[in-house]
């Protein structure tokens, strides 16, 4: 597990899995798995590492998590998240959240890796694995969803994590402008569209220092050397570029550590700018 402090904050990386080389390559199809060893970060042989993992902190005395995962034992079509198995709450809960004491949960964007754990099966029936916290997801990103004719397998995720929310009134879908909304004095979120149209990253601010959980406006280093490179998940392309260079660009700007949510340990890492790229300089 990686930690990182900022001011008053500390920030905790709780993971779930790593995930098979495949999947890298089927994200970032466009990457040459060679051109990544010389990036010095990251490499695992045989292809683009990355993972699943959490974000959680206590604000205020609000303990925050960003982003659940994928979730156990939930049906999807990607294998690589197909009832899954891991020990994802003890590590939590060994870091100090366990999930009764969580007051909120915030969504980047509804993927079923983003969203898993927002349920756990009991009973028969899919219920709020986080049972007295608030979930946030942007209004926009909701609405998207609900909007949108969707596949079946899409559907059924909804259905297994966000609706047994909503059911119970636990997802409060805030409208974000565009200089970001405040969840507490520490922390802020920014709205950063392009992955999908909702998209939201996690501002973390306190006593002059910054951190920034980037969700998948970015989704691995390689993509600081080659900012242009999409995700082939990339909802639209052009926005998300566009948001990811202007994202980069600020954390370079603002020294803001930049905690990316499906790079591999230690996920995080101060930002530098080199003319149109940028150079990852991990921390953690
Ligand atoms: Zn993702």
């Amino acid at each position: 597990m990686n930690r990182w402090t900022v001011g008053d904050v500390s920030i905790h990386r709780v993971e779930e899995t790593q995930l098979p080389a495949e999947i890298g390559q089927w994200l970032l199809p466009n990457v040459d798995p060679q051109s990544i060893s010389v990036n010095g970060h990251q490499t695992r042989t045989g292809g683009i590492a990355s993972g699943t993992h959490s974000f959680a902190m206590t604000s205020q005395g609000r303990k925050i998590v960003v982003d659940t995962g994928i979730g156990n034992a939930k049906t999807r079509d990607n294998p690589a998240w197909d009832h899954l198995q891991t020990p994802y709450i003890e590590r939590l809960t060994a870091a100090g959240f366990a999930p009764e004491t969580v007051d909120l949960v915030l969504l980047t964007h509804l993927h079923a890796d983003h969203v898993g754990w927002n349920t756990t099966w009991s009973d028969g029936e899919w219920v709020p694995t986080f049972s007295r916290a608030t979930y946030v997801m942007s209004h926009a990103e909701r609405e998207y969803w609900s909007t949108t004719d969707v596949e079946v397998a899409r559907a059924v995720m909804i259905d297994d994590s966000v609706k047994p929310l909503e059911k119970r009134d636990m997802l409060s879908t805030p409208r974000i402008p565009p200089a970001g909304l405040d969840i507490t004095s520490e922390v802020r979120l920014i709205p950063t569209p392009g992955h999908t149209p909702g998209h939201l990253s996690v501002l973390i601010h306190s006593e002059g220092q910054q951190a920034i959980i980037s969700g998948d406006a970015l989704h691995h280093s390689i993509q600081l050397e080659h900012p242009e490179i999409n995700a082939s998940v990339d909802i639209n392309a052009d926005q998300a570029a566009s948001t990811r260079f202007k994202l980069l660009t600020w954390a370079a700007e603002e020294q803001i550590l930049l905690l990316g949510s499906h790079f591999p340990a230690p996920s995080g890492g101060y930002v530098r700018a080199e003319g149109k790229k940028f150079h990852f300089d991990p921390r953690g």
